[in-house]
């Protein structure tokens, strides 16, 4: 036990398909005759990115592994279920879960609408009384005319979705083409994040000015790469848009080259609104304890900054603050 377990905590970028439990992924691999190597090493080797990578790609490699395991409305019922009480059990008050529909439903014969119900079922069947939302993805790399199908369902739903997110592979797949997408879902009263500026070239920074500026976003997904350029750090500031940093994820990703080098502090002391996020948690071997001891200890976060960084995520959230409330007084 340290001391980052007792903080009651918040994490608003945390992918659902990279949530599981070991056990559990041997379980459900079991029954659709895919083996799950039961010795933790060979697990860790063959099916988790623990280790630093080279690229985003070789992260999104690690996700086609695991989806496989998300294959029938059991399976994704169950794996909602207990990422939602291993987050609960870690003091995590407020958490939000993005998934994308295309990538579970995987060219299989499961409906969008049976993959959500069995998410929606994982949530309320989970022994908790945290604030939890779900954010529907859509990935870069869809066609358009698939980007439309699954940003269509979840407008659809924008009762039981509180987000949209754009996902995936940033580079050669700019924003601009979903932009009109992302103008309907925020019609329709959905928070808008957008992944951007995960990676350190010109690109990458490109994309959060055109999520901030024709995508409506009010949350950049990672965004870390803002820190050397003032017009951009002007222009988060000034849109009131809060980053969603997720160290760890950084660093095994290669968008960094050591913990130490992230921006977090730079960014906090800049006046950008940062918050602390695992992004995907046992697909890197971390968990939300672990990813605020990191930023205590590796990023030099004080608890005030800490602190700092909770409360621009409540207040950042998509989830209702009577909701976000009721959570912080049942702690
Ligand atoms: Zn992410």
């Amino acid at each position: 036990m340290n001391k980052s377990s007792s903080i009651l905590k918040t994490d608003i970028h945390c992918h659902l398909e990279a949530c599981f439990r070991h056990q559990t992924l041997i379980e459900i691999g079991d029954r659709v005759g895919l083996p799950v190597p039961a010795d933790v090493g060979t697990f860790k080797r063959d099916y988790l990115v623990a280790n630093q990578k080279e690229s985003l790609a070789e992260m999104i490699a690690g996700f086609d592994r695991v989806r496989a395991l998300w294959f029938d409305p059991k399976a994704i019922t169950r794996l909602t279920k207990e990422a939602v009480e291993d987050a609960a059990a870690q003091n995590v008050r407020l958490i939000e879960l993005r998934y994308s529909p295309d990538f579970i439903q995987n060219d299989r014969d499961i409906s969008f609408e049976a993959i959500h119900g069995a998410i929606l079922d994982g949530i309320s069947s989970a022994n908790t009384d945290i604030a939890v939302g779900l954010i529907g993805i859509i990935r870069r790399t869809l066609p358009l005319t698939e980007a439309q199908k699954v940003a269509d369902f979840i407008t659809a739903n924008a009762d039981s979705f509180v987000g949209i997110d754009l996902a995936d592979q940033e580079l050669d797949y700019p924003g601009q083409e979903f932009a009109q997408l992302f103008r309907k879902a925020k019609a329709s009263g959905l928070g808008i994040t957008i992944h951007a500026g995960e990676i350190s070239v010109e690109e990458s920074r490109v994309n959060v000015r055109t999520a901030i500026e024709q995508m409506g976003a009010e949350r950049i997904g990672h965004g870390l790469h803002i820190v050397n350029e003032p017009d951009l750090i002007q222009l988060v500031i000034d849109n009131d848009i809060t980053l969603e940093l997720c160290p760890t994820s950084n660093l095994l990703t290669g968008s960094i080259p050591t913990i130490e080098d992230h921006p977090f502090k730079k960014l906090m002391d800049a006046g950008v609104k940062t918050t602390i996020n695992t992004d995907d948690p046992s697909l890197f071997a971390i968990d939300w304890n672990s990813e605020y001891a990191v930023a205590a200890n590796s990023l030099s976060l004080s608890r005030a900054d800490i602190d700092q960084c909770i409360e621009n995520a409540k207040t950042a959230s998509f989830i209702d603050t009577n909701t976000i409330n009721k959570a912080w007084s049942a702690s």
